[in-house]
Order: C-alpha cells, then sequence, then structure tokens
C-alpha cells in the first residue's frame, strides 16, 4: 500500500527542494551580516503569530476540528496567518490532518508513527502529493466545508504569492536581516515544532486516556508548540478547544482562546464533560 510503504510512493522532489533550501538559508542566519536584535524580536513575533495563533488556534482547533467559533473576518485574518506558515494552504492542510485522525497510526494516516520517527517527523511530506492521489475522494470528502468558501481556496492556490509579498514588507522595513530570521529561521523553527507533534508526540511522553493510537503528552513540546504537545489529550477529545487538560498542562494557545472568549471574539468554545474525561481515563498514565 502506497501508505504504508514509501518505496512504492513517488518523491516529490519539489517539496523535497523547498525543504532543503529553507534550511540552507535560515543557516545564513549563522552570518554576522544578515544579524540584528530587531530580526530576532520579528522572528519571535512572526513565530506566535504564523505558528501559535495561525497553525494551532486556526487550522488545527478552529478550522479542522471546529472546537469554537470565531467572528468571520477574525476567522478569515487568523487563516491568513496561518497560510503565511508555509505548511501548506487551509484545505491541504486541514484534509491531511482530518484523514490523520480517521486513521491515527494505522493503514491510511499520512504520517503513521508505526513507519518510524523520522517517517512521522518530515519524510512523510516528500511522499504526501502521492498519498493525497492515491486517497483522492477521502481528502476531497474531508474538507468540503473549506472547499465551498472562495477565500479558502483563494489562500490555497496562493500561499507563495502571499509569503512573497510578506517578504517584500519584511525587505522593506528591515533589509535582509528580516528576511532571513521572518522568512527563513521562523519557518524551519515552526516546521521542526510542528512536525514534532507528529513524530515526539506519537511516541514519546505519558499517556492519560485511553486511545486507538501511539499519542502522547509530552509537556516540552506543549511548551514549544503552544500546547499542541499535549496531544494524548487531544487524539482523546479531538473536539475540544483545551488540549492541556489538567492544571499544571500549560497550553498557550487556550490561554489565547480565554482571551478571545474574555473579549468576546470567540465562542461556542468546546471541551470535554468530567464524565466525558472519567470513561476514558487510563488507571494509571504510562
Ligand atoms: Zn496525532
Ligand atoms: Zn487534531
Amino acid at each position: 500500500m502506497v501508505d504504508s510503504k514509501k518505496a512504492t510512493s513517488r518523491f516529490d522532489w519539489r517539496v523535497g527542494a523547498a525543504l532543503l533550501a529553507l534550511h540552507v538559508g535560515a543557516l545564513l542566519a549563522l552570518l554576522p551580516m544578515f544579524f540584528a536584535p530587531s530580526s530576532v524580536i520579528v522572528m519571535f513575533v512572526l513565530l506566535y503569530l504564523t505558528s501559535g495563533v495561525g497553525i494551532s488556534l486556526g487550522f488545527h482547533r478552529l478550522l479542522t476540528h471546529r472546537s469554537l467559533r470565531l467572528a468571520k473576518p477574525l476567522e478569515y485574518a487568523v487563516a491568513l496567518l496561518g497560510t503565511l506558515a508555509l505548511q501548506g494552504g487551509p484545505i491541504s492542510w486541514v484534509g491531511t490532518h482530518r484523514v490523520h485522525h480517521a486513521h491515527s497510526d494505522q493503514e491510511g494516516d499520512p504520517h503513521n508513527a508505526n513507519l518510524g520517527f523520522f517517517w512521522s517527523h518530515f519524510e512523510w511530506l516528500l511522499y504526501s502529493k502521492a498519498h493525497c492521489q492515491e486517497h483522492g475522494d477521502e481528502y476531497r470528502r474531508a474538507v468540503t466545508d473549506l472547499t465551498a468558501d472562495p477565500y479558502y481556496v483563494f489562500l490555497e492556490h496562493n500561499q507563495l504569492q502571499l509569503q512573497a509579498a510578506l517578504a517584500l514588507i519584511l525587505f522593506a522595513l528591515g533589509g535582509w536581516s528580516w528576511i532571513i530570521w521572518g522568512i527563513f529561521v521562523r519557518s524551519v523553527v515552526v516546521y521542526h515544532v510542528t512536525w514534532l507533534i507528529n513524530s515526539a508526540s506519537h511516541t514519546t511522553g505519558y499517556r492519560t486516556y485511553r486511545t486507538t493510537d501511539r499519542s502522547t503528552n509530552c509537556w516540552w513540546l506543549a511548551i514549544l508548540g503552544w500546547g499542541e504537545g499535549w496531544h494524548n489529550n487531544h487524539h482523546a477529545f479531538p473536539f475540544s478547544a483545551r488540549h492541556g487538560l489538567r492544571w499544571y498542562e500549560f497550553d498557550l494557545t487556550w490561554i489565547t482562546i480565554k482571551f478571545l472568549a474574555f473579549v468576546r471574539l470567540a465562542s461556542d468554545i468546546k471541551v470535554p464533560t468530567p464524565e466525558m474525561r472519567h470513561r476514558l481515563r487510563l488507571p494509571v498514565s504510562s
């Protein structure tokens, strides 16, 4: 089967070349000529906006799982930030993630963790186009809510143009150092943190809830990944806007959602009931 053996899939050279180019570009940050304190600040601001707000809150909790509702203009702004994370458009990102949940760590999962750490970390990306084509009907059915909205179709088809527009703004404001740190370094950091959710959070950490996959709660990844590291909690309750369910499970995206609710910009926020949590709780966290 194409999803279980990469040898039978088609290697996507365009994805490989793009990932290599971004990593090489990020290495330029080591050169003093491309360093300025402001460029590091820009990197962290864009890191939070594109990854914390765009991917974690936007693509994941809002668009994939519909675990909260935002006013449409805010939803669209958040989706734009997610698109600027350079992880694919909203339709392909949400489709891939919904298929992951439908087949977690089984045949059909695009980044099945049983096929190895590095497969689920990034190798799967090099074959994801083939996986998508093989399972075209399932992917298409998974995203009909998004493909019905012309705005999401626009974002899907204009990812590079939007990134180029951001690059132009960064260049105009801060020159090459802002491009190197704001585009290349930021993208590579976001990539590896997101990829670790698929690899480390299906490998290391503790399990609080019974699920049919290998998902784990990984504290250091929850800190790096805006709360996404509480991945066993998430697989147990995919509809939940809150991933860090215990008081000490720090979840910055949940704090952001609580803030948005406080200022009345977020509503219809879903969390599991105590009964739901009790029903799935493992006797002893492992
Ligand atoms: Zn997962
Ligand atoms: Zn999910």
